[in-house]
């Protein structure tokens, strides 16, 4: 066989488990898998590559309720799905299958995330350092490993009646988050001890997002507000802890959070500023603008833990527009980090918020963000669904870019769907709409996807 033969056949396969299940092929996202169990049986294999799988056990775990034989049956057809979606050349470089057995094949070309992620904790924890939050190669893998973790693992795969998967999942699932857990407090005791006390918050912030009531967070936070000057916000920080533990477990903080609450009340923590007088609205405005300042500078991370902040302060504010747009704002960094699970779950957030106000103009943008990011997951009923109710709330507004930006995006999910002639209508309306106000991008784009329609190459 020719060596470009083999060079051509060789299919790099990328897995990414850390959030929302995403595969590639090549650099191409892998969409086809038709069924969650298709997708789970490509994760459990992968996850558990280090030995073969009898078949009879893993049909016992993906279809518990069915009788043996259907059960096979079930997990040939769904072998065939995967197949299908992998394609002949990646199925046999990355599935070993024997008559009784069934494998991933860790000898291919494939990255998993996972597998890099635990790498690298794995390593910080073996590495021969005086102490680990002084040690800057610790601090750099596990700067790595946090960027790799997009959310709990396989936060979209839910198979509620195979009981024996879901377990498997979740004790997965928890062994990760509790390693991404450590992984920040390391990586926020490292930058406190360095003075670097922005991002020791930015760290310390995401350990609140993942356990709100976590206490190391809140401390870790308190004590860098106090570090850098900001004996208010260090307080305030605290307030939201107490708060916090207290709805969630009906409990008060620890001995150990009380202490440093009142060490900072007392002006005990040794700070490298001179304090800065504090105002709660005037620190969350602040913080809000900085997370903009962040995103304008693609600094997308410290984004992220900035509008955590944001929305954690206006929490405890009980101003529901300002939390709905905080909620909104947070979803739109995660769509940017590609954490579209969380994003979702923030634009809903924002849209029950909206809701119970009934703020129009919010509720139609809340609608068009989360359907985005559902049309994106491939639910393209639903991400329709709600377009349309954004359409009619903007056409009732009156409100034309709103209009056209939907019927856009109406337009692309029509395109998706193959309803040529709809999607081609839809397209004609925003264009007309853009043409009134003068958009001129917008109807060069627009103008672009109708001729692409009427030439099929
Ligand atoms: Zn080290």
């Amino acid at each position: 066989m020719p060596f470009y033969y083999i060079i051509g056949v060789m299919a790099c396969l990328t897995l990414s488990f850390l959030g929302v299940f995403q595969v590639t092929l090549d650099g191409t996202i892998v969409a086809r898998f038709g069924t969650d169990k298709t997708r789970a049986l490509l994760a459990y294999l992968a996850l558990e590559s280090e030995r073969a799988h009898p078949r009879p056990a893993l049909a016992g775990m993906l279809w518990p309720d069915l009788a043996d034989d259907a059960a096979r049956h079930s997990l040939r057809q769904t072998l065939l799905r995967l197949r299908g979606a992998l394609g002949q050349a990646a199925s046999a470089q990355f599935l070993l299958a024997t008559p009784e057995t069934l494998a991933f094949n860790r000898a291919g070309d494939y990255a998993l995330d996972v597998d890099d992620f635990t790498a690298r904790v794995h390593a910080c924890q073996r590495h021969t350092h005086s102490a680990l939050n002084e040690c800057a190669a610790c601090s750099a893998r596990l700067r790595r490993a946090v960027e790799l973790y997009r959310g709990e693992l396989l936060a979209d795969l839910f198979i509620g009646e195979s009981a024996p998967f879901e377990e498997w999942v979740l004790v997965r699932r928890e062994l990760a988050h509790r390693q991404m857990l450590e992984s920040l407090d390391a990586l926020t005791a490292y930058h406190t001890a360095r003075g670097e006390y922005a991002r020791a918050r930015d760290y310390a912030a995401r350990q609140i997002e993942l356990e709100p009531w976590r206490e190391e967070g809140h401390r870790a936070l308190m004590h860098a507000f106090a570090l850098e000057g900001q004996r208010g916000a260090a307080l305030a920080q605290y307030d939201i802890c107490r708060k916090i533990l207290a709805r969630e477990f009906n409990a008060a903080p620890s001995e150990e959070t009380t202490q440093l609450h009142q060490k900072i009340r007392a002006g005990a923590v040794a700070s490298a500023h001179p304090a800065a007088p504090f105002d709660a609205a005037d620190n969350v405005d602040a913080l809000a603008a900085l997370a903009q300042f962040h995103i304008a500078q693609g600094d997308l991370a410290r984004a992220h833990a900035t509008q955590v902040q944001v929305v954690a302060q206006r929490q405890e504010s009980g101003d529901r527009h300002a939390l709905a747009l905080a909620h909104q704002h947070l979803g739109t960094i995660l769509c940017r980090q590609e954490n579209f699970a969380l994003a979702l779950a923030h634009f809903r957030a924002a849209l029950a918020l909206r809701e119970q106000i009934g703020d129009q103009p919010g509720i139609a943008a809340s609608l068009e963000a989360q359907a985005q990011v559902l049309g994106r997951q491939g639910d393209r009923r639903a991400a329709r669904a709600d377009f349309c109710r954004a359409l009619k709330i903007a056409e009732r507004l009156g409100d034309p870019m709103v209009c056209a930006r939907v019927l856009t995006h109406l337009g692309a999910l029509d395109q998706r769907d193959q309803k040529i002639a709809a999607a081609r209508a839809c397209f004609q309306r925003a264009l007309e709409i853009y043409t009134r106000i003068g958009n001129r991008a917008a109807m060069i784009d627009l103008q672009n996807r109708l001729d692409a329609r009427r030439d099929p190459n």
